[in-house]
């Protein structure tokens, strides 16, 4: 299997040919090295030498710093999201999204009438699933690059106005 070096990213769950499971916790100094933190031991680590393979599994020419750490808040959830999308496959978590995307819609209609609603709960469960949609599509760091454009447009718009 061809294996290509790679810098893995931030906040992304990769898996090794051994079956682990590894968080990328930031970038590292050297290009293709980076601080992984095993999912389910704690078992925190500067890989260096990354590459990845055509399955997407990955492994490392060797690792220095090695030590046990808790996982921490944002790690649990991603961990949990990961394994939910794992589990329940890309198909029945893009139609929860739709799902919940009704739910909220409907939730901010009731605001809109004067009913009761439960706005906060059905935002809770958009973001749980939107988070989902990043891990299934690989696609956050493109978001957040939109998300950074898309701040700095409407900032320019708001200013333009004297706001
Ligand atoms: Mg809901």
């Amino acid at each position: 299997m061809t294996r290509e070096y790679f810098d893995p990213y931030p906040g992304r769950i990769y898996k090794n040919n051994g079956g682990g499971q590894f968080i990328c916790i930031a970038s590292a100094d050297d290009t293709y090295s980076a601080v992984m933190k095993n999912i389910e031991s704690g078992w925190t680590f500067t890989a260096n030498g990354i590459g990845i393979y055509e399955d997407g599994t990955i492994d490392w020419d060797y690792s220095t710093g090695g030590y046990f750490d808790s996982l921490k808040d944002w790690e649990q959830r991603v961990k949990v999201l990961n394994r939910a999308v794992n589990t329940f496959g890309k198909n029945a978590q893009v139609d929860m999204m739709i799902e919940e995307m009704s739910e909220l819609t409907k939730a901010l209609l009731n605001e809109r009438r004067g009913r009761a609603n439960n706005i906060a709960e059905e935002i809770a469960d958009v973001k749980i699933v939107l988070e989902q949609m990043e891990i299934i599509f690989q696609n956050g760091e493109e978001v957040n690059e939109i998300i950074r454009q898309k701040t700095k447009r409407l900032d320019k718009i708001l200013q333009d106005r004297g706001e």
